[in-house]
């Protein structure tokens, strides 16, 4: 298999000639927080795979959920004036629960196609309501929106970005709130001010009535855990309703109780026009995504389909009969079952062990939001000097984790990102901080 992995199988964020020399690891089962591989080597997932396992692996109830689903159907088209029964419910309770601006629910197949999916919503409200020239798009550094033609330009990551901006339209990027490497430091509102006054001033250079929607995500996620202060996210919405744009949420990584509540808008009351969500909806038992929109966005939309303005947008597998299905069930369990409680409980021991590996000569910044963080290494702690990239730091990082036994992610810029599942114990988390110290001493130890 691992031949044939090599030969024929593309892992496109890898570096693709190292890849065909390493291959990978191929996992083969998984429960709660623990996966094991092919070789039967034990790794405590502190990850949550791609940030989406909310629930941990082997959740008995949610493959029953899917198994009796896909036996009493398992495909219904949206075409054609059919649904699906877990379909609409799952739509109502995502309505339920999200902030209260949202009332309707486009279904994807993951995150980056309800991020393009917003995005075509939008240049669709825009022509319905006779401002065809708003097709700027402004979103953040460091942010990260999706792998699709379209939203990869709203991604700042250059690598995703490079040759990509959106044919007839164009994306934008302000500075991201970065407070360990912000000249205007932790600071909550000096950072919060900068982030407003950048959105201003690149509104007005753009010109006032072009500008069509502002991205964002509560937390960088991608970018390297970038966790803005408090009260952040609810300045943009309100810079947003001052400049006449749409305020849209990309809450794919930061949705389904990563930051502790179930969305990451609900601990500010922020009502945004558009929210993205994937990931945690479906929690990796089935591909989903969504994208949220306010019931202005909607009707304006609407009517104007019904006026001579049509949409084309659609997906053979939208509003997917077993991935809603999938979706109920992890819901129930994030509440009834609570997953979202115990995510709440254990922060604390989460936030406080990253703290306590700032006394770590390598780590130099540490954090973190409900159970989404991240350690930043330095090769100085008071210049905050990076590691050579030639070190080549995060491989062997990633080498020595595999070694102890421990998923995470490192990143090239050498800030490791951490997003365990809600159903971590407190004995899942003191391995996890015993296991990660022993990967930073090892490290540490060699030339
Ligand atoms: N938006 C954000 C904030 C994400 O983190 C991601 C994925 N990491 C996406 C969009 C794209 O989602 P997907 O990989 O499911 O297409």
């Amino acid at each position: 298999l691992l031949e044939l992995d090599r030969k024929h199988l593309i892992h496109p964020v890898a570096n693709y000639r190292d890849h065909e020399k390493k291959g990978v690891t191929l996992l083969a089962s998984g429960k709660g927080a623990y996966l094991t591989d092919s070789n039967g080597h034990e790794l405590l997932d502190a990850f949550s795979g791609l940030w989406c396992v909310n629930v941990g692996y082997g959740q008995q109830s949610v493959v029953d959920a899917a198994t009796a689903q896909m036996n009493r159907l398992p495909y219904a088209t949206g075409y054609f004036g059919f649904g699906s029964e877990p379909a609409v419910e799952l739509a109502a309770k995502l309505v339920e629960y999200a902030p209260a601006s949202l009332q309707h629910v486009y279904f994807t197949l993951g995150g980056s196609d309800a991020v393009d999916s917003a995005i075509r919503f939008i240049t669709y409200y825009y022509n319905a309501i006779g401002q065809p020239d708003r097709k700027q798009f402004i979103a953040l550094s460091r942010g990260y929106h999706g792998s699709s033609t379209i939203g990869s330009g709203l991604t700042a990551l250059p690598v995703f970005h490079k040759n990509f901006n959106m044919p007839g339209a164009y994306q934008h990027h302000i500075p991201s709130p970065y407070a360990y490497r912000s000249d205007v430091g932790h600071d909550p509102a000096a950072l919060i001010q900068r982030s407003v006054q950048s959105l201003k001033d690149k509104v007005a250079e753009l010109g006032a009535d072009k500008v069509a929607a502002f991205f964002c995500e509560p937390i960088q996620g991608s970018g390297g855990v970038i966790v803005p202060p408090v009260g952040w996210l609810k300045a943009m919405q309100l810079a947003c309703r001052e400049l006449g744009i749409l305020f849209v949420v990309d809450e794919v990584i930061t949705g389904f109780g990563r930051t502790g509540p179930l969305f990451a808008c609900e601990a500010e009351d922020v009502q945004p026009d558009l929210m993205t969500v994937a990931k945690g909806l479906t929690a990796g038992y089935a591909p989903m995504g969504a994208v949220l929109m306010s019931d202005a966005v909607y009707t304006a939309i609407a009517d104007g389909a019904a006026s001579g303005t049509p949409v084309g947008h659609g997906h053979t597998y939208s509003a997917h009969p077993v991935s809603a299905a999938v979706g109920l069930e992890v819901l129930r369990l994030y509440h009834e079952g609570g997953l979202l409680a115990n995510g709440v409980a254990l922060e604390p021991v989460f936030s406080g062990g990253l703290k306590d590996l700032l006394a770590h000569p390598l780590v130099g910044d540490a954090r973190s939001r409900g159970l989404l963080g991240a350690l930043e290494l330095v090769a100085d702690k008071s210049s905050k000097r990076q590691f050579d990239p030639s070190l080549k730091l995060h491989e062997r990082i990633s080498t020595a984790a595999y070694a102890e036994g421990l998923v995470f992610r490192a990143f090239g810029d050498n800030i490791l990102g951490f997003a365990p599942a809600l159903c971590y114990t407190a004995d899942d988390f003191a391995l996890l901080f015993t296991r990660l110290r022993k990967v930073l001493d090892t490290v540490l130890a060699q030339p």
